[in-house]
C-alpha cells in the first residue's frame, strides 16, 4: 500500500500529544472551518531542548520494522535513509523542531509525510535505483539563537560558523555550548556538506503558512520558488525636546518622520505587487513628555522577482532620503539580510504541478514568501520542489495552526505521488550523468 494518509495524521497528533506544553490556561481555540484538532496545547519541540530530542526519539520508533539506516550527521540533522540500488539519494527533508507554543504541523508534517512515503515504498516493495533518505534538518526556525535554517544551512554551507558562534540565547547559553551538548562541534560543523554530492534531488511538503489558499478555495499547491528578501533597518535621527515647549512647526521629530516612511513603505509594496513590512519599532526616549530623539524601524521586503527587489531597495532609500529632507532629521539605511529569490526545478515543478491537478482538480502553483529548508537545498545546487497544504485562517507560529484534515491527507497522497516520479526522474538523471 502506498503512503497511508491516515496514519500521518495519527502520528501528528500523537507527537503534538508527546511534546506540547498547555497555553493560554487551557483555553480551546479554533479559527474556523472544519478543525481536525481539539487540544489546545502549545508545541514545545524548541531546537536543541529535551522535548526536541524525545520527538526525535519518538520518530525513530515510527521505522520499527523497516531496514533503514540512522544517523545524525555533524550538524545535527538527523536522517533515517532507505538504501536503495545506488547510494545517491533523494531527500525528503523539514523539521520536528517548533517556535515556542507552536502549532502542531509546521515542519513536522514534511517530516512525518516523508516518513510515510518511505516505509510505503518498502511495504510495496519498491526496487528503488537511488535511495530515499527522510531529513529532520536541526533548528530550522532558529527560534533560540535567532539562526535559522541551521542545519540545513550547514549542509548547503551558508552558515556562517563565526557569525553564529557568539549568539546566546535568553538564558545567556552560547549556541556553541548549547549545540556541543547534543554532538555538534562548529569546528567541523561544515564537514556536513560532505553529503551533498549524493543528493539528486530535494522535495519538501509543509503548510502554507499564509491565507492565500484557502481564500481562494484551493486545497493543494505545488511551489515554483521562494520569494527573495531584502531587510533593512532604517535609523532616523532628530532632535529630543519638551513635548509642552517646542512648537511642532520648530521640532525635528524622528518618529514623526519614521511613522511618514513606514506609510511609504507599505505604498511601495503595493506600488510593486510585493510584500513589505515595518516589524521592529523602538523610539527614545520614549516618555510622554518629549518629541523623541531618535526612531528606528526594520523593513522587510520579498519578492519573486530580483529586479523588483532592487526597485524596492532603490524606492526605500529614496523615500527614506525625501522624507528625511522633508521633515529636517538624518536617516540612514543599513543591511539586515539580503537573499536572492529562489527558483525550484523545472521539471519538478512540473512533477508537483501535475500530482496537485490530478489529486485536488487544479493546477495551483505559487511561491512561498516564507523561508524553508528547501531554499538552502536549492541554493546548494539540488534539484528541489516543494507543495503547500494551506492553513486555517491562514495562521502559523501559533498553537491553533491547523489544517482540515482532509486537506492533510490529500496532500500527503499527493506527496507520495510526487516522490514516486521523482525516483524514476533521478534514476534517468544519474544514468545520463553516467553515459556522459
Ligand atoms: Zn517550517
Amino acid at each position: 500500500m502506498p503512503a497511508d494518509p491516515t496514519r500521518v495524521v495519527a502520528d501528528l497528533l500523537e507527537l503534538r500529544s508527546l511534546t506540547s506544553a498547555e497555553v493560554d490556561g487551557g483555553i480551546p481555540q479554533t479559527v474556523g472551518g472544519e478543525p481536525s484538532s481539539a487540544p489546545p496545547l502549545g508545541s514545545a519541540r524548541l531546537a536543541w531542548t529535551e522535548p526536541w530530542v524525545q520527538a526525535r526519539e519518538w520518530f525513530a520508533s515510527t521505522f520499527d520494522g523497516v531496514p533503514v539506516e540512522t544517523h545524525v550527521d555533524p550538524a545535527g540533522n538527523l536522517w533515517t535513509t532507505l538504501v536503495g540500488a545506488r547510494p545517491e539519494r533523494i531527500v525528503l527533508g523539514s523539521h520536528l523542531d517548533s517556535v515556542p507554543n507552536g502549532g502542531w504541523l509546521d515542519g513536522c508534517l514534511g517530516v512525518l509525510a516523508g516518513a510515510e512515503v518511505l516505509r510505503g515504498l518498502h511495504r510495496d516493495g519498491v526496487e528503488l535505483p537511488v535511495s530515499i533518505s527522510v531529513v529532520d534538518w536541526a533548528d530550522e526556525e532558529g527560534a533560540r539563537f535567532g539562526r535559522s535554517l541551521f542545519g540545513s544551512g550547514a549542509v548547503s554551507g551558508t552558515l556562517d560558523v563565526e557569525a553564529v558562534r557568539g549568539l546566546v540565547d535568553n538564558a545567556g547559553e552560547l549556541l556553541g555550548d548549547v549545540v556541543a551538548r547534543h554532538g555538534v562541534e562548529l569546528d567541523t560543523i561544515l564537514t556536513a556538506g560532505d553529503v551533498l554530492p549524493s543528493i539528486v534531488a530535494s522535495a519538501e511538503l509543509h503548510i502554507e503558512q499564509g491565507p492565500m489558499l484557502e481564500a481562494a478555495g484551493l486545497r493543494l499547491a505545488a511551489l515554483h520558488g521562494i520569494l527573495g528578501v531584502e531587510r533593512r533597518m532604517v535609523r532616523v535621527k532628530g532632535q529630543a525636546c519638551h513635548a509642552g515647549a517646542t512648537p511642532i512647526p520648530m521640532r525635528r521629530d524622528p518618529t514623526v518622520a519614521a511613522s511618514r516612511m513606514a506609510l511609504a513603505v507599505r505604498d511601495l509594496g503595493l506600488e510593486h505587487d510585493a510584500f513589505t513590512t515595518v516589524g521592529v519599532w523602538r523610539v527614545h526616549p520614549s516618555v510622554p513628555t518629549a518629541v523623541n530623539g531618535r526612531t528606528e524601524f526594520s523593513v522587510d521586503m520579498r519578492h519573486l522577482s530580483r529586479d523588483t527587489l532592487d526597485a524596492l531597495v532603490a524606492g526605500l532609500d529614496e523615500l527614506v532620503a525625501r522624507i528625511a529632507r522633508e521633515e529636517n532629521v538624518e536617516a540612514t539605511v543599513d543591511v539586515l539580510w539580503s537573499i536572492d529569490p529562489i527558483e525550484f526545478h523545472p521539471d519538478l515543478v512540473q512533477f508537483a504541478a501535475d500530482v496537485v491537478e490530478e489529486r485536488s482538480g487544479v493546477r495551483h502553483v505559487m511561491p512561498s514568501g516564507p523561508m524553508h529548508d528547501s531554499a538552502e537545498m536549492s541554493r546548494a545546487g539540488v534539484p528541489t520542489v516543494m507543495m503547500f497544504t494551506p492553513s486555517l485562517g491562514g495562521l502559523s507560529h501559533t498553537h491553533i495552526e491547523d489544517t482540515a484534515t482532509a486537506d492533510l491527507e490529500l496532500a500527503v497522497t499527493a506527496f507520495d505521488d510526487l516522490v514516486r516520479r521523482m525516483i524514476g526522474w533521478a534514476a534517468d538523471r544519474l544514468a545520463a550523468e553516467a553515459a556522459t
